[in-house]
Order: C-alpha cells, then structure tokens, then sequence
C-alpha cells in the first residue's frame, strides 16, 4: 500500500496541536491590522491562513479529505512568511518553544502533492526543478555564469586554498546585472575590510532553499548533504550568503543533514555588523538621507536578525533610519516568499507588496532598503505596480556608497 502523507505524518504533531483558535487570524494591534498577508489579498476564507490550512492538513491525514488541485492551490498559497507561528499562542510552557510550527505543516502539505500527486502541482514548479536537476540553478543558468562572476570578482577559487571565509553568492544573485552588481560591491567592501574571500565560482551549487520551500523536500535534502560535504572540503571557516533565502536554508534546514557543517553560517548583513563593530569597516563618504528598511521574512522571523542591518544603517554617515510602523517581527511580507512569485504568475505576490511598499511610503523615506534579493524584486513589482517612486536597495549599495 502506498505511503501517503508520508511528510504530514511526520510533522503530525504540529497538526494536532493547533487549538484551532484562530489568533493566527486576528487583528494584532491598530497599526499592525492583519497576521497573514495572504488572508488579506484573498477573499480571506479560514483556508487561506494557517488555522484552515492546519484543518486540512488534519483531514489528509485523517484520510477525510481527497488531495485534489483545489487543495494544491491551498497549498500553495502561502509566503512562508512565518507571521502566523510568531503569533501563535501554542508555546510549550517548560521549552518555551512554538508547539505549532505552520510553515512546516504547508511545506509538508506541498511535498506531499509533489511525490503523490505531481498533476496538481503548477507546471511552473515543475520547470524550476527540472531545471534545477540540468543545471543545479533553479533558474537554468548554466555553472559558467557563476565561472564568469568568479573572474570578474577577482577573488580566488576556495577549493585551491581553504579561505578565511567563503562569499557564498547563490543562484539568484547571480541571475540578473543589478544582482551581479551587488555581488561585485559585497566583495569590494569585503576586500577593503580585510577579509581573507574566496569563494566556489561555477562549483558552487544551489542551496536547495527554493526547492525545499516549494515541496521537493527529497531533491533538497539530496542537494543540502552534498554541498555540506562540498563546504566542510573547502576547510572555510566561515560562509557569508548575500540572499536570506540562503541564510535561513544553511543555517536552519542543513542542521538537519547527515554530516554537521562545519563552517559558521551569516547573512551578509549580520557579518557586516560585526567589521564595524571590530572597527575593520570604515565609512568615509556621508550620503544624508532617509532610508527605511523592509525586515525579509526568511532573515527576521526565521533567524531572528533584526538588530544587525540596524546597526549596520546607522554606522552609515548621513543616513537616517525611519522604521516603518509594522517591523521586526510584524514586518509585512514582501509576497516572494515560498514561490508565489512563480504561484497565479505572481500576481498575488506582487498584491502582498503593495501593502509592503505603502507602509515604507508612510513613514516619509526617500529609500526602502532590503537585505534579500527576492524582497527587493518584488517589492521593486508592487512599487511599479502602484506607481511608487521610491527606489529599492539593498544595504550592500548604502555600505558600497559609504566606504
Ligand atoms: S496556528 Fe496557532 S494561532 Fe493559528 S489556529 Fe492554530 S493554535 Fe491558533
Ligand atoms: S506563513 Fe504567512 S502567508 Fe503562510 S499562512 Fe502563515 S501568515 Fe499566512
């Protein structure tokens, strides 16, 4: 008999500790009016927040409820924002950890329907793991393209001589001349800080971040143990991603693999954080503006940095730092996240960022600033999308600026 619900059964628990409450639903305060962003761009049935999604997790593995494309489409329609298990009031009382974990109960709702029912899933996902499988780049980019990067970044191979640290570019900052550009000034300002660099040119791979959130948990996990393996050979002490995407993946998900990685894992803007506080980052060109900065999910409620972009904002000369009224943890999600820009097109994704980008306009910044490549290209769609002229950034260009 085939096995099905194999990885809901295994978050079981999380299912059958949710009360049901709701909470995850509710108003939080009056400036902070809604938990989920997808609640609030839909018609907003229980099913499009976690308390329905965790009723239908309970109905499959009850074997109550059918998987069908409908329910696919529930799956689906989630940022993986983590809003609603911050929210969450179910907390073990002695651990003091979250008894209900519903991003793990969607991711495993999707790989679910990806073993057991592929011909509900969207094409599109299916592309980006083929894709993935024929170039190990979820956007088909071929190895050479990070070869050529590893050139113009003149920084050595970390495979010849074990470095200081390894700049782990990823796959979508490479994808596009914004993002390469981004890489190149990451690594200049590294360079000037004196840091030993080097990183893996076209033996990089792909995280498996995006594969893992979208449903193919096995082809993730094959991917993560291999390029644990890949990291530990280097002898690095240290890597440093550029997206949050990957920062969450290396940090979170391959402390689940079957070899321990070795290196220590920062996001780019936690690494930068600690140069200025060492006094080995210095700022000599003042910029005199108003920023605000935009928390990514996957940096902010996934691994809980919040603090280090800011201080990193405020090291800047003449840059001034306007918080938005929903931040830190009640950040409103970007809409990129869990592959909703591949999810109807992308359209409620970039409906997700309106409400992102009309938050940063209310504070009277003349910049929204991000840390993750994802964030900033949908926030840059929904700014088109409500004729914003707010310019997107990422902090790498204000340090860039600033050095
Ligand atoms: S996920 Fe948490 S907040 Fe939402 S219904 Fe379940 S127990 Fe309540
Ligand atoms: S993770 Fe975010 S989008 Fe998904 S159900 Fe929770 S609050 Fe809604």
């Amino acid at each position: 008999m085939a096995d099905n619900n194999k990885a809901l059964k295994n978050v079981g628990l999380y299912v059958y500790s949710c009360r049901k409450c709701g909470q995850c639903a509710n108003k939080v305060t009056d400036a902070i009016p809604y938990v989920c962003p997808v609640r609030e761009k839909t018609p907003g049935f229980d099913h499009f927040y976690a308390r329905g999604k965790n009723v239908i997790a309970q109905g499959l593995l009850e074997e109550e409820i059918e998987p069908s494309k409908e329910l696919a489409d529930v799956a689906y329609s989630c940022t993986l924002c983590g809003n609603c298990m911050d929210k969450c009031g179910a907390i073990d009382q002695n651990t003091g950890e979250p008894l209900v974990d519903p991003v793990k109960i969607v991711e495993a709702m999707r790989e679910d329907l990806l073993t057991d029912h592929p011909e509900w899933v969207d094409s599109e996902y299916k592309v980006l793991l083929t894709k993935t499988q024929q170039y190990d780049n979820p956007w088909g980019l071929p190895r050479s393209v990070k070869g050529k990067l590893e050139k113009k970044l003149s920084l050595p191979n970390a495979l010849k001589k074990p470095p200081e640290v390894l700049l782990f570019v990823g796959c979508t900052a490479a994808s596009n001349p914004i993002q390469t550009e981004r890489v190149i000034r990451a690594s200049e300002i590294l360079k000037k800080a004196d840091v030993n660099l080097a990183v893996l040119g076209k033996d990089e791979p792909c995280c498996g971040s995006v594969q893992k959130r979208i449903g193919a948990g096995e082809q993730a996990r094959e991917m993560m143990n291999k390029n644990i393996h890949l990291f530990n050979k280097t002898g690095c002490k240290t890597i440093v991603t550029l997206c949050a995407g990957c920062a969450n993946a290396l940090k979170n998900d391959y402390s689940n693999g079957e070899e321990k990685l070795k290196p220590r894992v920062y996001h780019i803007v936690e690494f930068l954080a600690q140069l200025i506080k060492q006094d080995k980052l210095k700022f000599s060109q003042k910029q005199n503006k108003k920023v605000t900065y935009h928390d990514p999910c996957h940096l902010g409620r996934h691994m809980g940095v919040y603090d280090a972009p800011r201080e990193v904002l405020k090291a800047l000369p003449g840059v001034e730092l306007v918080e938005r009224t929903a931040t830190r943890n009640n950040t409103i999600c970007c809409g990129a996240g869990g592959g909703m820009r591949i999810f109807e097109s992308g359209t409620l994704a970039v409906k997700i960022g309106e409400a992102a980008i009309e938050s940063a306009l209310q504070t009277g910044a003349e910049e929204l600033v991000s840390a993750c490549p994802f964030c900033e290209m949908n926030l840059e769609a929904s700014g088109k999308a409500l004729n914003s002229q707010m310019p997107v950034l990422d902090i790498i260009d204000l340090v860039y600026e600033a050095v």
